[in-house]
């Protein structure tokens, strides 16, 4: 198409769809400028850091929650264990001669450490029985029936 024909052409054209045209024609190749990429970057860039703001608190709030629930969690177990431990002392169902250091060292005397399963207090020597409420909560050591006195409260 030569320049004659063009400006024949631009003759029936409207006006405005030149200039949208020109618009098109000028604004296409300035859209691989860096120019308004840099305009936009900047907005990304203040996104983006907002977003990264607000991930920090949703991972602190999801951290706040997991560790309540953690709390939750330990408390629970804490109080199962301390009824499994008022379960094991009131029963004294699982105390056996052989459960720690100090009725591995008495299950050696003489006598066989079945017959151990009483409790001789060292301050006054009475004798307590496995459902005794000082049996192994007072200093002493595991003893045979016949050791000591009888406690009053439990009979020995
Ligand atoms: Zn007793």
């Amino acid at each position: 198409m030569n320049l004659k024909t063009f400006k024949v052409l631009l003759r029936f054209v409207p006006f405005p769809l030149v200039a949208v045209l020109a618009g098109v024609l000028i604004a296409g190749p300035a859209e691989d400028s860096p120019e308004p990429a840099k305009a936009v970057a900047e907005s990304p860039e203040a996104h983006a850091e907002l977003r990264k703001i607000r991930d920090g608190i949703s991972r602190l709030l999801d951290e706040n929650t997991r560790l309540k629930d953690e709390n939750a969690q330990l408390r629970k177990e804490n109080q199962q264990l301390r009824r499994l431990l008022a379960e094991r002392a009131g029963a004294g169902k699982t105390v056996g001669p052989a459960n720690s250091p100090t009725d591995a060292s008495n299950a050696a005397v003489p006598g066989g450490e079945s017959t151990l399963t009483y409790w001789i207090s060292t301050s006054n020597g009475q004798r307590h029985n496995s459902r005794c409420r000082y049996f192994k909560t007072t200093e002493g050591r595991l003893g045979a029936p016949d050791e000591g006195k009888a406690c009053k409260l439990c009979g020995g």
